[in-house]
């Protein structure tokens, strides 16, 4: 890890424009991945030009904001991706237009790219990795109070606040580093605690409407009409995955949306069972427990769930 810190941190000094991309729909650990490393990058050296590229989120603008940057730029700047297993799902395609390509990742590396590559699964977070490069170089690149808050929330949006298994003593050892610095980390929670009312009633349709198996496999089909009938997006449906986890006896689950095209976006989460090579099987990935997939349609989605149910079997009878 030490040698790649290294490495990273050479390319950024030697080159005098560096942009920042991660992927597509972020969330906070993507936004505060990207915008954290990019101030402290533009905070230790104030000369270089530094931008954040990528389609902004509704709700998630606490974490800032992104750069336009022309095409002109690519040819003479370093690349980063944070928080970014696969090239389709990097955000703002000009990304292999740059001089060299950095990956810096917590996610399974299954599409190897980059010049150079920090691949560490045990994070919780790339906002993790990120903040253990900071610390790792001390003054060569100092932490600063607003990195610190958009690491920090990162670290807590992809724990689901300090919850989820992907939480390690090294996680909450670096939160705490963070916390020193001058931000409020209640507030950050606080934000991240907050939901739009619409948001709320959609809360209380999928738990009221959630189909829950025998094996412990929960799903919900959220369409197109519904959405509109709760006036909601897809980014809406963010907050609503962690939902079905909080009830007794779901051992996985699945949230689907419809997209107007037709076809389904697969949100994927497991307390146990490893999901992951199914969230494959559907032109999808992620980390072991927490993956996303896409469905062609109810044939699709039927697949899907059938999939769970046999890995929820297997693993009920193991227990
Ligand atoms: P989401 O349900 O969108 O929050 O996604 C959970 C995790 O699954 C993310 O951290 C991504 O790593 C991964 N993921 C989501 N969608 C895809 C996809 N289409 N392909 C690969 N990985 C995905």
């Amino acid at each position: 890890m030490k040698k790649k810190f290294e490495e990273i941190y050479a390319e950024i000094e030697k080159n005098d424009s560096i942009i920042i991309h991660r992927h597509v729909r972020p969330d906070p650990d993507a936004l505060g991945s990207q915008r954290g490393l990019a101030l402290l990058i533009k905070n230790k050296f104030p000369d270089k030009k530094v931008f954040t590229v990528g389609q902004e989120v509704d709700g998630l603008s606490y974490l800032g904001t992104m750069d336009e940057v022309s095409n002109e730029i690519f040819p003479n700047s370093l690349v980063i991706l944070t928080d970014t297993a696969n090239r389709p799902r990097i955000d703002d395609k000009r990304y292999s237009k740059g001089n060299k390509l950095i990956k810096i990742d917590h996610h399974p590396d299954e599409d190897v790219y980059g010049d150079i590559s920090l691949v560490n699964t045990k994070a919780s977070s790339c906002s993790e990795i990120i903040a253990d490069f900071s610390f790792y170089l001390d003054e060569r690149l100092p932490m600063t109070a607003e990195s610190a808050r958009l690491l920090y929330a990162g670290i807590v949006a992809d724990t689901g606040r300090f919850l989820y298994p992907a939480t390690t003593p090294h996680t909450l050892e670096v939160a705490s580093k963070l916390m020193e610095f001058d931000f409020s980390a209640s507030e950050i929670s606080q934000l991240m605690n907050t939901n739009t009312k619409k948001v709320a009633y959609l809360s209380g349709y999928v738990l009221q409407n959630i189909m829950i198996s025998e094996e412990g496999v929960a799903h919900i089909i959220l369409t197109q009409n519904m959405l509109k009938e709760y006036k909601a997006s897809d980014e809406d449906t963010a907050p609503l995955v962690s939902l079905p986890g909080t009830i007794e006896g779901v051992l996985c689950w699945a949230i689907f949306v419809e997209q107007p095209t037709g076809t389904y976006r697969c949100r994927l989460r497991s307390k146990g069972p490893v999901i992951n090579e199914i969230a494959k099987l559907h032109d999808g990935g992620g980390h072991p427990l927490a993956s996303g997939a896409n469905a062609a349609d109810q044939k699709e989605i039927e697949e899907i769930l059938a999939q769970f149910e046999e890995l929820a079997k297997n693993w009920n009878t193991k227990q």
